[in-house]
């Protein structure tokens, strides 16, 4: 695939939009995806506008000088077809018969001007104007133009003027000269003529174009300098009046087409107004009755010439060039060459290329311009997003070319919303920081008390009479009392001093299997055991163990049931269990023993009071 004329840098662009505004056609697209603008070859008329505009230098020319090099290089005979527009283009160029001896040195073969070939076109077209019967004609000399109206009036294709422009007619003329194998380079102020040679075919064929600015280059990169060469002239035939080709109106002076205003057949014009000539053109052409010279720009200040030049200085340069050429012509051998060449077919055909996008339906235009603010726009818009009215940039974002954050109103406003999210945002998050701070102080709170309330249980846990031990899955002690350690004997509370409340200890290593089995199977079936007893280094203990967390955690107390304060408890207890039990039976029995069931429970309570009073004595 060719790589197209021009591309966007994306790394340096910065995304002003400059080019948007200043492309004509509308060819450079912004899609929502990518910020970045992006150029539409299909659309592109090569007019360079954007280029000059664009600040950080983003919008890159394709280069020819890899190419011309290889052709120069191709052992093939080359000759270079020189725009007269370079006498304003190299000032510094003292003589432009050292100019040609540059090119020579470069590895040219023939220099030829372009002027002569101007001078034949010039007559083409006095010769078409004359003989035209009531159809007039777009002349055809600027590629920019003729681009635009393939592109955007395709309905003025017939009206272009099938007449080569001069770097086609002379490379007929080369071809003749030289033969067809000639390899053909057109040096250009205009980067459109990279693309408008392609269109050449047969002999007019051309191979490379390449701009002024790039032939600075090359001279400059192969060390070539006018003080180092001697003279010498372009290559015969010379160009006589066609050498004021580069200024609007020269080819018309060169085809010595009646120039005075009220007499004239042709209207010239040039700059942006060739856009609005070509529309009226389109409309009017049955009132106006003109045929139409048009350039988007002069020669002199194409695209493919070195930025800054001044237009006049440039003017006047070409002119002076031409003074200093045209002195030296010898006239009858001008004719002579145009009267050999003027057999040579120089007609071209052009071809319409619709570049026009459907229009949007009135309800979806409205409904863009509702999104951007601009429900009932002015006629005339204020210019930031690069399209002339507010209407117009709401059919380009229908039509894919342009997003909403284009226009300044849409994005400050955007910019105000979002700003004032921002806002409720940041005041939310500092809601949200002091609530988080609240609750870290409640926290910490909580922690005291908890830490508080674990200590007072832990100090309430080793003054409890009954032994604790509490334990995990793999029957590790977590937790134990003093009572607990005591009851284990003297080696446990060795191990208490280094390992205070023997965490971490094995519980099987300091009970006997009947005792820690009562863990395993508390831990294993989640069922706690209650008021066990088991006898252990001669005593009785009374152990309960109960879940504390499932299948991971278990505890224990164990009372020690030869203990005095046990005792007395449980013989109470004890009691109370056998009076519960007869009470019931002695219920049922009252009826056939009257009295005697109270009498029962009378005396076992004198048991009971009898027991308390000898253990209160005792104590005391
Ligand atoms: S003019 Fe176009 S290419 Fe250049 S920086 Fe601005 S937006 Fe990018
Ligand atoms: S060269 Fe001209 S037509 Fe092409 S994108 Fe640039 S301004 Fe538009």
């Amino acid at each position: 695939m060719t790589e197209p004329l021009l591309k966007i840098n994306s790394e340096t662009c910065i995304a002003c939009y400059a080019c948007v505004r200043a492309c004509p056609v509308k060819a450079i697209r912004v899609q929502s995806e990518r910020i970045k603008p992006g150029i539409i070859p299909e659309r592109c008329i090569g007019c360079g506008s954007c280029v000059a505009v664009c600040g950080p230098g983003a919008i890159e020319i394709r280069d020819s000088k890899k190419e011309l090099i290889q052709i120069l290089e191709s052992g093939k005979e080359v000759a270079a077809l020189v725009d007269p527009s370079i006498a304003g283009e190299f000032p510094d160029i003292t003589d432009y018969r050292k100019f040609v001896t540059m090119l020579r040195a470069l590895g040219f073969e023939y220099i030829q001007e372009v002027a002569f070939g101007a001078d034949l076109v010039a007559r083409a077209y006095k010769e078409l104007f004359d003989k035209s019967k009531g159809k007039y004609y777009i002349m055809s000399n600027d590629p920019v133009t003729v681009s635009f109206v393939e592109k955007y009036s395709p309905g003025l294709v017939p009206n272009l003027a099938p007449i080569d422009p001069p770097n086609a007619a002379t490379a007929r003329v080369v071809r003749k000269i030289a033969g067809k194998e000639v390899l053909l380079v057109y040096i250009s102020p205009l980067i459109a003529s990279k693309d408008e040679i392609r269109r050449f075919d047969g002999d007019g064929r051309i191979d490379l174009a390449i701009t002024f600015v790039e032939l600075r280059e090359l001279f400059k990169e192969a060390n070539i300098h006018e003080t180092d060469l001697e003279y010498s002239d372009f290559d015969p035939p010379l160009g006589y009046k066609g050498s004021f080709f580069p200024v609007a109106n020269g080819i018309i002076q060169a085809a010595g087409i009646e120039e005075e205003l009220h007499l004239t057949p042709v209207i010239t014009v040039e700059g942006d107004g060739m856009i609005d000539a070509i529309k009226e053109f389109e409309e009017n052409i049955g009132t106006i009755k003109h045929h139409f010279n048009l350039f988007y720009k002069e020669f002199l200040m194409g695209r493919g010439t070195s930025a800054g030049g001044k237009r006049f200085l440039r003017q006047s340069q070409l002119f002076k060039y031409v003074e200093k050429r045209l002195k030296t012509l010898d006239s009858y051998e001008w004719e002579a060459s145009i009267t050999e060449f003027a057999s040579l077919d120089m007609t071209r055909t052009f071809k319409a290329d619709d570049q026009s996008l459907p229009l949007p339906s009135e309800s979806k235009l409205n409904q863009i311009l509702e999104e951007i603010g601009q429900a009932n726009p002015s006629a005339v818009g204020c210019g930031g997003c690069g399209y002339a009215s507010c209407t117009d940039f709401a059919i380009a974002i229908a039509q894919g070319l342009a997003i909403q954050e284009m226009c300044n109103t849409y994005a400050s406003h955007n910019r105000q919303n979002h700003i004032q999210s921002l806002k409720i945002s940041n005041e939310k998050l500092a809601q949200a920081q002091e609530a988080l701070k609240q609750s870290e102080r409640l926290a910490q709170k909580e922690k005291g008390a908890a830490r508080e309330a674990s200590e007072i249980v832990r100090r309430m846990l080793h003054k409890l009479p009954s032994m604790v031990v509490i334990c995990d899955m793999n029957l590790k002690i977590i937790q134990t009392n003093d009572s607990f350690i005591t009851m284990l004997g003297e080696e446990a509370r060795e191990i208490n001093e280094v390992v205070p409340g023997l965490a971490g200890a094995d519980l099987k290593t300091l009970l006997p299997f009947n005792f820690y089995n009562l863990f395993t199977y508390v831990l294993k079936h989640n069922e706690s055991i209650t008021n066990r007893d088991i006898r252990h280094d001669g005593k009785i203990l009374n152990v309960s163990v109960f879940v504390i967390e499932k299948n991971k955690i278990v505890g224990a107390v164990i009372r020690d049931m030869s203990a005095p304060e046990v005792q007395k408890e449980e013989v109470v207890k004890r009691l109370n269990e056998v009076i519960d039990k007869n009470l019931s039976l002695a219920q049922q029995i009252g009826f056939i023993l009257g009295e005697g069931t109270s009498e029962a429970e009378r005396m076992l309570n004198s048991i009971i009071e009898s027991y308390n009073l000898k253990q209160d004595l005792k104590n005391r």
